[in-house]
């Protein structure tokens, strides 16, 4: 079924939100637009976006399964799935393990030192303003999000980081670094914080442990080449390939409709 006869609610860079069968749910479809650098540069990246939406929803599931709640609901087809509509916190949320990207830039460091502990930054969401970044203060002061939705965005930020530090690692995957966004899922007049928006090497830093090959958006910012291809490596390494165009199936391939 194509998005493109439903009613769109958001288009963002890499992905498009349209309004879902019943109140309360979204469809979030997964272009293969990427962008970097305040989308001062673009590409068309064929495949991308089936590749985004099969590893997000694996890591959606997996979370799921460990009881950290998320918007995912389920899996529609090659380029879409169903979510839950959640009222978005305006905030990326960064967690790091090793040294890498804005962080070395900032402190003049080389990339690839591990961390002595994990370091949670928040980056207030703002294309026009360069997504600055804010302190817990700043969140407070402007509103954005009380002390309870901090507290839980914080011990959710750090169960995921565990999580997939673990299941990336199975991979043969170094976590270097993820940005993620929560929202707040009203139930009657109770809100809870759930993860929302996507979890895919757009959004992560992934070096190979062995290699140190980079197999994330990197390689897009970096004109590395090959960026499809080291996201289609991550998701043959997680057991997880799309339905079309792949010869070379190895782990378990998860079959759904
Ligand atoms: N990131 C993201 N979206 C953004 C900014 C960062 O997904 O708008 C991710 C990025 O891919 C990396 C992590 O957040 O995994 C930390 O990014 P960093 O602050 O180092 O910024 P960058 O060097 O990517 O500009």
């Amino acid at each position: 079924m194509s998005g493109s006869r439903r009613r769109l609610v958001y288009e963002g860079k890499a992905k498009i939100l349209y309004e879902g069968p019943e109140p309360g749910t979204l469809i979030q479809y997964f272009k293969d637009d990427t962008t970097a650098f305040d989308a001062t540069k673009k590409a068309t990246l064929e495949g991308k976006g089936v590749l985004n939406n099969r590893i997000s929803e694996y890591i959606m599931t997996q979370l799921n399964v460990i009881g950290v709640p998320t918007h995912f609901i389920k899996r529609l087809n090659m380029r879409e799935q169903l979510i839950r509509e959640v009222e978005i916190i305006p905030l990326e949320v960064v967690v790091r393990n090793v040294m890498a990207g804005s962080l070395a830039k900032r402190f003049g460091r080389e990339e690839g030192e591990q961390l002595p502990r994990s370091i949670v930054e928040f980056y207030y969401k703002d294309d026009k303003l360069h997504d600055p970044m804010v302190s817990e203060e700043h969140i407070l002061a402007f509103n954005w999000a009380t002390p309870q939705d901090i507290d839980d965005v914080m011990s959710l930020a750090i169960r995921i980081n565990d999580f997939l530090t673990g299941l990336f690692l199975g991979a043969g995957i170094r976590l270097v670094d993820f940005k993620i966004e929560f929202g707040r899922l009203w139930e009657g007049d109770m809100a809870r914080i759930v993860l929302a928006d996507e979890i895919s090497p757009d959004s992560c830093r992934l070096w190979d442990i062995e290699t140190g090959e980079k197999m994330d958006k990197d390689r897009f910012r970096r004109d590395l080449g090959n960026v499809t291809e080291a996201y289609q490596e991550v998701a043959r390494r997680l057991g997880i390939l799309p339905e079309a165009g792949n010869n070379e199936r190895k782990g378990p391939v998860l079959v759904q409709t």
